[in-house]
C-alpha cells in the first residue's frame, strides 16, 4: 500500500467505486478501502432499477438529478464495456407502474405528463404484458426506467478504476479519519495508515461513525429490503411491473427478481420467511401466476436512509479535504453515475449545478420526512 494518494474513498459499494472510476479516469491517484468485498452489501442486494420516474412522485431537484444519472448510464453502458470488458446487463424494457385504484390512477396520470412517461389503458397494458393481473385501471409506461445488474456495474466501475491506475483494497476496513498534520487527511486502516489530499466517505449505512468522528451530528437509518428471485421459463414478461413499492424485474438470465420489503431500523442482513411471504403476496397481485415458479434464492440488504431521505453529496462544512457521498436510500444504483461525477467535479473545482449542491449539501437543514 502506498502511504499517500490524491484521493482516498472509504467504502467500495456502487457509490464508492463510481467515484473511484470517475476520479481515476480524470487522472487522480485514487485508492478505495473496502471492509469486505466490492459491491457485496446494499449494492448487491438491489434490483438494479434506474427508476427516476418510478421512484419520484413529483418533479423537482431530486428528479432532475436522477434523470441526469439515468442519462449517464446510456453512455456508461458502452464505455464500461469498452474500458473493463464487463457487460452491465442493461435491460431496455422499461417499467409499467400499475394502477389498481382511482387514487393510483390520478397520481400516475399526473406523472405521465412528464417526459418519457406514457399513460396506457388496461387494453394497451395487456397487449404489452398479457399475464398482468386482470382488473387494473391502467398503467404508466416509462420507457427510460430500464434496469441493470448492480453487481456487474460495481465490478465494471472497480475494474475500470484499476485500469485507470486506482488501487482497490478489499478486506481493508477504515477505523478512523482525521485532518493530517501536513495538510489533507489521514486514515487508519487494518493494514496501517494512509494520507491523501482528499477523502470521500462512501460507506453506505455505516457512514454515520465517520460523520460523528468529524463532528457532524448526522444519523443514518437502515431500511432493510428483502427480495427473492425465481426461475421463469413459462411467463413471458419483458417490462418491470411495479406497484406500491413492490416490483417484478425480468433479468436477462430469464430469472425474475421480486422485491422488496421496507423494514426501518433493522440492522439484520438476513431475510426472514415473513418478509419473503409479504413480497410474494404483493407480487401475486401484479402477476398472479408468479407463485408457481421455482425459487432461485432469497436475500436482504440495508438501504442507507438519512433524516430527509436525500443523500449527502458534498464537502465537510469546515474542511474542504473531506467529502461525503452517502445515504442514497432506495436509489443508489440509479444515482451512482451522477454522484461519481459530482464528487469528481468538486475535487477538480469544476462548476456544479447549484440546485444539486444546495439540495445534497451536508449542512442542510433537513425536513424530516418520516
Ligand atoms: C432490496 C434492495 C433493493 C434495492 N433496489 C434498488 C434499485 O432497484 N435501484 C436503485 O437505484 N437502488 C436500489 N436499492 C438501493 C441501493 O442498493 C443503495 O442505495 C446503494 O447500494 C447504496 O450504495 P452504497 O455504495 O452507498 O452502499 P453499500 O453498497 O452498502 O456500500 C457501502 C460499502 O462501504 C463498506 N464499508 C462500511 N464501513 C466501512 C469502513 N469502516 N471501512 C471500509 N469500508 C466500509 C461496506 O462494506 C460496503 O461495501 C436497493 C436496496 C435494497 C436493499
Amino acid at each position: 500500500m502506498k502511504k499517500r494518494y490524491e484521493t482516498i474513498v472509504i467504502g467500495g459499494g456502487i457509490i464508492g467505486v463510481s467515484i473511484a472510476y470517475h476520479l481515476a479516469k480524470a487522472g487522480k491517484q485514487t485508492a478505495v478501502f473496502e471492509s469486505g468485498e466490492v459491491g457485496k452489501k446494499a449494492s448487491r442486494a438491489a434490483a438494479g432499477m434506474l427508476g427516476a420516474h418510478a421512484e419520484c412522485d413529483k418533479p423537482g431537484t431530486f428528479f432532475e438529478f436522477a434523470r441526469a444519472s439515468q442519462t449517464a448510464y446510456k453512455r456508461l453502458t458502452a464505455e464500461l464495456k469498452s474500458v473493463s470488458g464487463i457487460d452491465i446487463r442493461r435491460h431496455d424494457g422499461g417499467i409499467l407502474k400499475l394502477a389498481f385504484t382511482e387514487s393510483d390512477r390520478a397520481r400516475l396520470m399526473e406523472m405521465a405528463a412528464l417526459d418519457s412517461a406514457e399513460w396506457l389503458t388496461p387494453q394497451e397494458v395487456y397487449e404489452k404484458e398479457p399475464h398482468a393481473a386482470k382488473g387494473i385501471l391502467g398503467a404508466n409506461f416509462i420507457r427510460d426506467d430500464v434496469h441493470v445488474e448492480p453487481i456487474s456495474v460495481c465490478r465494471a466501475f472497480a475494474k475500470g478504476a484499476k485500469l485507470f491506475g486506482a488501487d482497490i483494497f478489499e478486506y481493508a476496513p477504515v477505523f478512523s479519519i482525521e485532518a493530517a498534520a501536513g495538510g489533507g487527511v489521514r486514515i487508519q486502516t487494518a493494514s496501517g495508515a494512509a494520507e491523501a489530499d482528499h477523502a470521500v466517505i462512501a460507506s453506505g449505512v455505516w457512514s454515520g461513525v465517520f460523520f460523528q468522528q468529524l463532528g457532524l451530528n448526522k444519523r443514518f437509518y437502515p431500511v432493510k429490503g428483502e427480495c427473492l428471485s425465481v426461475w421463469n421459463d413459462s411467463i413471458p414478461l419483458t417490462r418491470t411491473l411495479y406497484h406500491d413499492h413492490c416490483y417484478i424485474v425480468p433479468r436477462h438470465s430469464g430469472k425474475l427478481v421480486i422485491g422488496a420489503t421496507m423494514k426501518a431500523g433493522d440492522w439484520n442482513e438476513q431475510p426472514d420467511a415473513d418478509g419473503i411471504e409479504a413480497v410474494m403476496k404483493k407480487a401475486k397481485t401484479m402477476l398472479p401466476r408468479i407463485g408457481g415458479l421455482k425459487i432461485d434464492r432469497c436475500w436482504a440488504g440495508l438501504r442507507p436512509e438519512t433524516e430527509d431521505g436525500n443523500p449527502y453529496i458534498g464537502r465537510h462544512p469546515e474542511n474542504d479535504s473531506i467529502l461525503f457521498a452517502a445515504g442514497h436510500f432506495r436509489n443508489g444504483i440509479l444515482l451512482a453515475p451522477a454522484t461519481g461525477e459530482m464528487i469528481t467535479d468538486m475535487i477538480l473545482s469544476r462548476p456544479i449545478e447549484p440546485a444539486w449542491e444546495e439540495a445534497f449539501k451536508v449542512d442542510r437543514k433537513e425536513a424530516v420526512h418520516k
